[in-house]
């Protein structure tokens, strides 16, 4: 037997998936404060008593203990003590379904770099805010956590001048721009007409002034959270937005699966 410590370590603790293995057992991924993305098995963590139970549920923040074996892929989550359960008070459905879409981008993205800081300030604030918020304000959160990590990844949008010819957007007469995710941000009607780069096919999507309207709300977080509901059709057309500006800038990302429970639902 070795009398040698076994490589460990601790911190603060996003559980941003979680999958059964083996009879009893649960991987979770985790994102942890300062140390970043990790990939945990809980042993017999699915069995009724078991004290690591509590610590395998998608969207918690726990204090987590784990081995931190760097010859092992695979570290092993030894206990923990849970800090956060976004869900635990009158959970509904939009709640749920906008905290487990922004855990599946964290996860499936996997930026590091040394975002990893930032990524878990992030999350906190928005797991927080998402945690007691209104109904009716959860899109907004979301696309709002959304355009904080294209910022955090500096791919944010450019929504103040044409990225082709610097005009301002409220020069446009009619207040309609166009949003291009090969541009890197708006394309003013002008550009469009004159058939620029990152104009044509690559123009996703037409803002209206009801649209840009919400952005400065949108684009203030993480420092300040949208405390307004958007309206549909803007939370319909930002929602698009979004997705393309993501699946264009993150390598990994694509459309989180739990957004997908919201389909047909009345909004
Ligand atoms: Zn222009």
């Amino acid at each position: 037997m070795s009398l040698l410590p076994r490589p460990s370590g601790s911190g603060r603790g996003f559980v941003l998936r979680a999958w059964p293995t083996g009879e009893t057992s649960v991987v979770v991924a985790v994102l942890v404060d300062g140390v970043g993305l990790l990939r945990l098995l809980a042993k017999g963590a699915r069995e009724q008593h078991s004290q690591l139970r509590p610590l395998v549920q998608p969207g918690r923040l726990a204090d987590l203990e784990f081995s931190l074996d760097p010859a092992r892929e695979l570290q092993y989550l030894r206990g923990g003590t849970v800090l956060l359960d976004p869900l635990a008070v009158s959970p509904t459905l939009e709640r749920s379904v906008y905290l487990l879409a922004a855990l599946e981008i964290i996860d499936c993205c996997r930026p590091g770099h040394g975002h990893e800081t930032g990524l878990f300030t992030l999350c906190e604030a928005y797991v927080e805010v998402l945690s007691c918020a209104d109904p009716g304000r959860e899109a907004a959160l979301y696309y709002a956590f959304e355009i904080a990590l294209l910022e955090l990844l500096g791919v944010r949008p450019e929504l103040e001048i044409c990225t082709h010819c610097g005009a301002r957007r409220a020069q446009a007469a009619d207040g309609v721009a166009w949003l291009s995710p090969a541009a890197g941000g708006l394309v003013c009607g002008g550009c469009v007409d004159a058939g620029v780069e990152g104009g044509g096919a690559a123009v996703t999507r037409r803002l209206t002034p009801a649209d840009l309207a919400a952005w400065p709300e949108l684009a203030a977080a993480p420092r300040i959270w949208p405390v307004q509901p958007l309206a549909r059709e803007a939370a319909r057309n930002w929602g698009v937005m979004l997705h393309r500006f993501l699946e264009y800038h993150l390598p990994g990302y694509r459309l989180p699966a739990s957004l997908a429970l919201l389909r047909g639902q009345p909004r």
